[in-house]
């Protein structure tokens, strides 16, 4: 079977590679030129774009700013998966609220502002303390300006006045206190069968995710229901194939949905080395329509896991391989700064064994 991937990066890559035991093929798509290339090598493929189309079984996307001319393309074969309008919802701010609040799914309180003079009822409706958000285009924190107090609204006018907000709208959010940061990350198949994945809890960085652990500490059956009953939700709501990642803020006891993304993501690549089944495995059998497999943590030796981004740097430490557990995924892109260069998966038994291994890793990569 043959997959072909929008985007060469390193979502592709592990696409690839968690499809080739089971005999998928997957191809990927240089976004930037067309061009079908390997997503390992990124040596070109001898296809146009058209052929790999329609050699293809399925087609997906591993990032949701594709162009949305290639988009159409893709969607106009009735095979991509996830379909067109889960990718926009994704990619769009503005579209993700929206749907939250058809599905009447707790997120945090906003308003959408397409002129900054609006910014002045923001303040007096959702409180000085304010999280700006460009609804499209922006990722691991770029694209967002904070409002700490309303005395630094003029200045931030001023810095936000080169934008055209007609054109792409801000989101702006109540700036949250919440408990922690986890995600949900899980799959459905065209037929309507879910799973899903262990809560992760991570931790961000400069608006950066760097460190993954999942089953997230203390989560409760209450918490992980909840969590489920969001991401069933937002799956048959959009009729959604493939893996969906669902970002939640934790605020006591209750979840509220941050952001979607309508893809494998960063916060479950800790599922290639603590799950029976990878997100990127599950991807694909969603994609192709094969049964899905488990996505539960069954016990035993990988009990728990953890993922650590490594960014901006490309020391290949290899001595970090006598900690029992540890894999690494190196995604093979040139080093620049805040970049994320791969990425270590590490298991343990439970939290205590997980805590001493993160510490060693952390005074080999400090
Ligand atoms: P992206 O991941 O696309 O850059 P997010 O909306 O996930 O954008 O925001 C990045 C990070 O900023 C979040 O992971 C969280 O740490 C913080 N953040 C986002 N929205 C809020 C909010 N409303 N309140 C507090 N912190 C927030
Ligand atoms: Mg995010």
């Amino acid at each position: 079977m043959q997959v072909l991937v929008y985007g060469a990066g390193q979502l592709a890559q592990m696409m690839y590679l968690d499809g080739a035991p089971l005999g998928i093929n997957v191809m990927a798509v240089d976004v930037n030129n067309n061009a079908v290339v390997h997503p390992v090598s990124k040596a070109p493929l001898n296809y146009t774009l058209e052929q790999a189309i329609e050699l293809a079984d399925a087609l997906t996307v591993e990032f949701e700013h594709v162009p949305e001319a290639l988009l159409e393309q893709a969607e106009a074969s009735g095979k991509l998966h996830p379909g067109i309008d889960a990718i926009l919802v994704g990619a769009d701010r503005v579209r993700e609220k929206q749907l939250l609040s058809s599905l009447a799914i707790p997120n945090c309180p906003y308003q959408i502002v397409d002129d900054l003079a609006q910014l002045d009822s923001c303040v007096e409706n959702l409180g000085e303390r304010l999280i700006i958000k460009a609804s499209r285009d922006g990722y691991d924190g770029y694209g967002q300006w904070r409002l700490k107090a309303a005395s630094e609204l003029p200045a931030l006018k001023s810095q936000l006045a080169e934008l055209d907000l007609k054109a792409v709208p801000l989101v702006v959010e109540k700036m949250l206190n919440f408990d922690r940061e986890v995600s949900l990350i899980g799959a459905r198949s065209p037929g309507g069968e879910v799973v899903v994945y262990p809560l992760a809890e991570n931790l961000h960085h400069e608006g950066q995710l760097h460190v993954s652990v999942a089953p997230a500490s203390a989560s409760t059956a209450a918490l992980n229901e909840q969590a489920r009953d969001i991401f069933t939700k937002l799956v048959n709501g959009m009729d959604y194939v493939g893996v969906l990642a669902v970002e939640l803020f934790q605020c006591g006891d209750e979840l509220l949905v941050n952001e979607l993304a309508p893809r494998v993501h960063n916060s479950g690549h800790w599922s290639q080395a603590g799950s029976p089944t990878s997100q990127f495995e599950n991807h694909l059998r969603a994609v192709l329509d094969l049964p899905l497999g488990l996505a539960c943590n069954t016990g035993g030796e990988a009990a728990v896991s953890a993922m650590i981004n490594i960014i901006g740097c490309d020391d290949h430490q290899m001595a970090l391989l006598s900690v029992p557990g540890v894999h690494f995924h190196w995604y093979g892109k040139s080093v620049r700064q805040k970049r994320k260069m791969g990425h270590i998966n590490v298991t343990a038994s439970g939290y205590a064994e997980l805590g001493s291994k993160l510490q060693k890793l952390s005074e080999y990569l400090s």
